[in-house]
């Protein structure tokens, strides 16, 4: 898809990487009137998307989809607008009423892939954007005029210059290894397996569902057309003996059959066979290195479980470029534009960090958990806070002196008692 007769005089601003985070990047920076080109590895066709991801768009990073030129994709046709159940060991954590749709950032979006990565590469082009597919960054050099950017594509090796770089290549990063950006890692317990349905009856009300089966995540998301994706992120050893693709579908579809809180599935029809990972650690990296700032999941890719990272991906890109609103790329600007960026990036997104690396742990004390769901169940106040906090709408920290407030007060009413 690589736009023809490419002008190869030197870009403003090249990002490395054409999936969210990229093409969000580059949408932004083009908006601000910079000459951006995004590379991708892959060869791009209409239908090119992630596989691995199940396209929960968390609140806080539904309204950023309207500023990329994406509004449409709110419409029925394109996304379910949702929000989060929670089923857990101390009773139902949810919202109050019925779904009424409100402002973007109210809920969350069901969005495929299969529809966001397409739609973002359109926005992108149709931004001004040069997407070039097919080629690989290989690795980049500085010199006193900016970065010379040494790619290799079908017609083999080309350089590029640009004055700025950003790296929106993935979790794999490879601008990461070619900068010294160094990875570090945090456990994740569970093993992820999903799969795509027809014939199961969701909620009316087109809520998402999370059931905390034991010490799995059992996660039921409506789709458009009345398709069903059902995700269960379980402790390793359990998904370990479902053997062949066939058993393993089959092991999948009777552990949603045995949960109390999922829908029937007596009338299921898988679309395809299961997708996932055995193996999913969370990384973090520094969001900047020299002048290079990381985007999306080559700056943050967190278990998964968590259901972030393309927000986070769109997040990244929009602080990145309100770091840049009122500056240049001149040096004096690219350097406070890039430390601005680092500030907010840890401000905004790297708090969160801390609580998901530990939901990725599975929980030895059962009781002390039952106990903190029962308190977060029971009090509205703190339910509505959960299910922000899970949005990305409020910080841990808010939650985390809540929470403590309630347990304290529950613990002294059992004292009186
Ligand atoms: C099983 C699973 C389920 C998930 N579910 C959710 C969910 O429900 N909600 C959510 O928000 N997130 C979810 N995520 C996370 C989400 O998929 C990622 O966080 C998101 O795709 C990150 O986007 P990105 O643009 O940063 O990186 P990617 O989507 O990884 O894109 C990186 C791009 O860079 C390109 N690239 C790499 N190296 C080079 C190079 N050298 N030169 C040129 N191009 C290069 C790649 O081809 C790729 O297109 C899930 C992840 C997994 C694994």
């Amino acid at each position: 898809m690589s736009t023809p007769n490419f002008d190869e005089s030197p870009l403003d601003v090249a990002v490395v990487g054409g999936s969210i985070a990229g093409c969000a990047t580059a949408i932004r920076f083009s908006q601000m009137g910079y000459r951006v080109a995004v590379f991708d590895k892959k060869a791009m066709n209409d239908q090119s998307h992630k596989r691995l991801c199940t396209h929960f768009i968390q609140p806080h990073a539904v309204p950023l989809l309207a500023d990329l030129g994406l509004a449409h994709l709110y419409e029925p046709a394109w996304s379910v607008p949702t929000k989060a159940v929670f089923v857990t060991p101390g009773g139902l954590v949810e919202g109050p009423g019925g779904y009424v749709p409100g402002p973007p950032d109210s809920y969350a979006l069901n969005l495929e892939r299969r529809v966001l990565d397409p739609a973002l590469r359109t926005a992108a082009q149709k931004q001004g954007v040069q997407y070039i597919d097919s080629t690989a960054v290989e690795s980049i050099e500085e010199d006193e005029s900016g970065w010379i950017l040494n790619t290799r594509g079908e017609s083999g090796s080309h350089p590029f210059r640009a004055r700025l770089v950003v790296a929106a290549d993935g979790r794999r990063s490879r601008l990461a290894k070619e900068l010294g950006n160094a990875t570090e890692e945090h456990p994740n317990e569970r093993a992820a397996l999903f799969g795509y349905f027809s014939g199961i009856k969701t909620r009316e009300d087109n809520r998402s569902v999370f059931i905390m089966n034991d010490r799995d995540l059992a996660c039921v998301y409506p789709l458009v057309e009345g398709r069903t994706q059902l995700v269960l992120f379980a402790e390793k050893a359990r998904v370990e003996g479902w053997q062949g693709a066939d058993g393993r579908l089959q092991q999948f579809m009777n552990y949603f059959d045995d949960l109390p809180d999922a829908p029937s599935m007596a009338e299921a029809v898988p679309e395809t066979g299961l997708l996932g990972y055995s193996d999913y650690p969370s990384q973090v990296r520094e969001p900047v290195v020299g002048s290079v700032p990381f985007v999306g999941d080559a700056a943050l890719s967190v278990d998964a479980m968590s259901g972030v990272g393309c927000g986070f991906a769109l997040v990244s890109a929009d602080l990145l470029a309100r770091s840049f609103a009122d500056r240049s790329l001149d040096k004096a600007d690219l350097t406070a534009g890039l430390a601005e960026y680092r500030q907010r990036f840890e401000e905004v997104l790297l708090p969160h960090v801390e609580t998901i690396c530990g939901d990725s742990l599975v929980e030895k004390n059962e009781a002390s958990r039952q106990r903190m769901f029962q308190v977060i169940s029971g009090n509205e106040e703190l339910s509505q806070k959960y299910l922000a906090l899970s949005g990305r709408m409020l910080m841990p920290n808010e939650f985390q002196r809540d929470l403590v407030r309630a347990l304290m007060s529950r613990g002294a009413a059992g004292l009186k008692r």
